[in-house]
């Protein structure tokens, strides 16, 4: 099996070249954020303090996760059966998902589910550790990242895509917030592998960075 693994921080682009990228390569995509989000949803809807051990760890127990792709072929997320998609996208889940992401139970409960996905797929997966910690051996790692300011812009523009308001600078802020929890935690900080290439796309548009992904990868693999 096959595997890319794509990291970087939020608003870098990740998840629109990366499907596209697996879907240009008839691979399989993972959106591990979306897996995060969903345990987030579930604290958040417990009224849990996602920051404190003690209250999301016993949500783990008993935790019903599923994952599937829709006919249209976009990966769906389910929480105890519900098909909770649409939900996790929320910008509050962000901040509940960043925080849960720090505390090392919760990423090796997750660590297994990613690697099961790996083992019988070949697969595009992005997140923040896959290179690092979850796909060490992965053929292609890409580090993928852009100033602040222009994720911050890329992020504004899907929220008000989805019809949800929000500030370019209470989105900067949240970004940096994300940006220095993310990288400045204990375990699976976000980080650069040592093997990884960097693709940083502040002065790339959409199709320019999907254009550099896909020559990255394929001087990288034979397809
Ligand atoms: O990628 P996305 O913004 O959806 O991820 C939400 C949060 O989940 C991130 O801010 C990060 O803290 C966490 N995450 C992680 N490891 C991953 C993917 C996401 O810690 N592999």
């Amino acid at each position: 099996m096959r595997s890319i693994a794509i990291d970087g921080p939020a608003g870098a682009g990740k998840s629109t070249l990366a499907r596209k990228l697996a879907k240009e390569l008839g691979y399989l995509y993972v959106d591990t954020g979306a897996i995060y989000r969903t345990v987030a949803l579930k604290v958040l809807r417990e009224n849990a303090d996602p920051s404190d051990p003690a209250q999301v760890i016993p949500l783990l127990e008993g935790l019903e996760i599923r994952m599937d792709y829709g006919s249209d072929g976009v990966q769906r997320m389910y929480l105890a059966g519900e098909d909770v998609s649409e939900a996790i996208r929320e910008h509050r889940v962000s901040g509940f998902a960043s925080r849960v992401s720090a505390i090392p139970e919760v990423r090796s409960f997750l660590l297994d589910f990613q690697r099961r996905l790996a083992r019988s797929h070949n697969i595009v997966m992005d997140g923040r550790d896959i290179g690092t910690v979850v796909l060490p051996d992965a053929d292609v790692k890409i580090f993928l990242t852009a100033a602040p300011e222009a994720r911050a812009r890329r992020r504004l523009l899907e929220l008000e895509q989805r019809g949800e308001q929000a500030g370019f600078a209470a989105i900067l802020q949240d970004i940096k917030e994300r940006d220095y929890q993310d990288e400045h935690r204990s375990v699976a900080p976000l980080q650069q592998a040592a093997d990884a290439v960097l693709l940083d796309t502040t002065e790339l548009n959409l199709a320019q960075s999907m254009d550099r992904l896909l020559y990255l990868v394929k001087e990288r693999i034979s397809l």
